[in-house]
């Protein structure tokens, strides 16, 4: 890896963002055109620094995805790649299960719903009862639950690092400490502006997370999306009341919201994540209330489409800030699932923040999106799952580049 300015040099590839989605696209290119140049700009000093480093560490199975979209589509095909990626590569990883739990009978006509999807995207899930439950479960409360035998845990920090790897095995750079600022399309190339030189490629990917729509902007292919910053807090269960949890446990999710709700992990570690929250952050990196920055918050002040949304969600968006005010609050909310589980339980764990795209009409964008302008592929909503259909992303990303 390397942080020295250097001077203009050129690539065929440059790829902005080193987070998952970006070391995949920079991975797939080498594996189909080796021998060509490709270099990666990444603003910090570290890659997966960002949303990448900070997730659950779930592989998805494809459950909850409207059918025929691209991320029912990529989380099924990407969940058996990623699994066949850390099984050759000796990546820690497990296919454990997941259950969705029904927690009272107002829930099993949802649940109900959730299992035609499932069929639909061709994802094995099997209906259980309350005595099944409580053999994989036994802590946990419910009604009846879907169990989704092929959800798994990986180390994505450890997939990355072996992405990392094998791109400089084959002869690929990371520029580290490089942040993109400016960008102009030329006929048959892309003129890259960073911090610390310039750059010449022949095409350039976007996979730019908390702020893709900001260097979308900087050669005009934005197309009206605009990120909108939401921060999952966590918890994790104390050493002693692990056992309160032996795989992953969700709730039935709340079909108008774009988050899963708060629910159970258990990260490759043994430690189990309770959360994550959906609170609105007011800067990209807003991993705290206290992380503010005017121009993330005039953003919001003067986002339509979140005003509307305030209106239609508030309920919802305030019990979510209350949960992040009020321990109590969180716990009760976990209670619902694993009523033994008390507030004294529960530690502080880092939160992460998620790129979450608003479209042009104000909708938080539900799918996938990739735009194409001129020699620039932009990566403009990736959010869950797109860690698990990271390395099928980045075969669509490099089929568009190859067109
Ligand atoms: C709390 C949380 C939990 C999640 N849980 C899961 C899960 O369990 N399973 C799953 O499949 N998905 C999960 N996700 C989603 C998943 O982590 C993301 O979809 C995925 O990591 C996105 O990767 P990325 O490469 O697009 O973005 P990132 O990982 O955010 O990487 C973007 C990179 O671009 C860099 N960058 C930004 N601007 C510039 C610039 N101008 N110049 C150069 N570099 C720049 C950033 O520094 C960053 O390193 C979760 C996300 C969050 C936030």
């Amino acid at each position: 890896m390397t942080s020295a300015r250097s001077p203009s040099a050129r690539a065929d590839l440059a790829v902005v963002g080193a987070g998952i989605i970006g070391l995949a696209t920079a991975h797939r290119y080498l594996a189909d055109h080796p021998g060509r140049r490709v270099v990666i700009l990444e603003a910090e000093d570290r890659p997966a620094m960002h949303q990448t480093g900070r997730n659950s560490g779930v592989l998805h199975s494809g459950v909850y995805y409207r059918p025929g979209s691209a991320k029912a589509e990529l989380a099924v095909a990407g969940r058996s790649s990623m699994v066949e990626f850390a099984r050759q590569r000796g990546i820690a990883h497990e296919v454990c299960g997941k259950v969705i739990v029904a927690v009272d009978s107002s829930e099993q006509e949802r649940l109900a719903a959730l299992a035609e999807r499932a069929a639909s995207n061709g994802v094995p899930a099997e209906f259980i009862d309350a005595r099944r439950l409580a053999e994989l479960e036994p802590y946990c409360a419910g009604v009846e639950a879907l169990l989704i035998r092929g959800t798994g845990i990986v180390d994505y920090g450890a997939v990355c690092d072996a992405l990392i790897g094998e791109i400089e095995a084959a002869g690929g750079e990371m520029r580290m400490g490089t942040a993109v600022v400016g960008l102009s399309e030329g006929a048959d190339s892309v003129r890259v502006t960073t911090t610390t030189g310039e750059l010449v490629a022949k095409s350039l990917v976007n996979c730019a997370g908390l702020r893709c729509d900001q260097v979308a902007a900087l050669v005009g292919a934005r197309g009206g999306y605009r990120i909108v910053p939401f921060r999952g807090e966590y918890y994790e269960l104390v050493p002693e009341r692990s056992h309160l949890v032996n795989n992953l446990i969700y709730p039935v999710p709340d079909p108008s919201f774009p988050f899963l709700g708060v629910h159970l992990t258990r990260m490759i570690d043994g430690t189990i994540h309770a959360g994550p929250n959906a609170v609105l952050a007011l800067s990209r990196e807003g991993y705290r209330w206290s992380d503010i920055s005017g121009a993330q918050l005039r953003e919001h002040v003067t986002n339509r489409g979140l005003w509307r949304l305030a209106r239609r969600y508030w309920r919802t968006g305030a019990g979510e800030v209350w949960r992040s005010l009020n321990k109590t609050a969180f716990t009760r909310a976990l209670q619902r699932l694993v009523p033994d589980i008390e507030s004294s339980d529960l530690v502080r764990s880092a939160a992460g923040v998620r790129a979450q795209a608003m479209d042009p009409d104000g909708e938080l964008e539900d799918d996938f999106a990739v735009a194409t302008a001129g020699r620039s592929t932009h990566v403009l909503n990736a959010p869950s799952p797109a860690a698990t259909s990271s390395l099928e992303i980045a075969k669509m990303i490099v089929k568009r580049i190859d067109g």
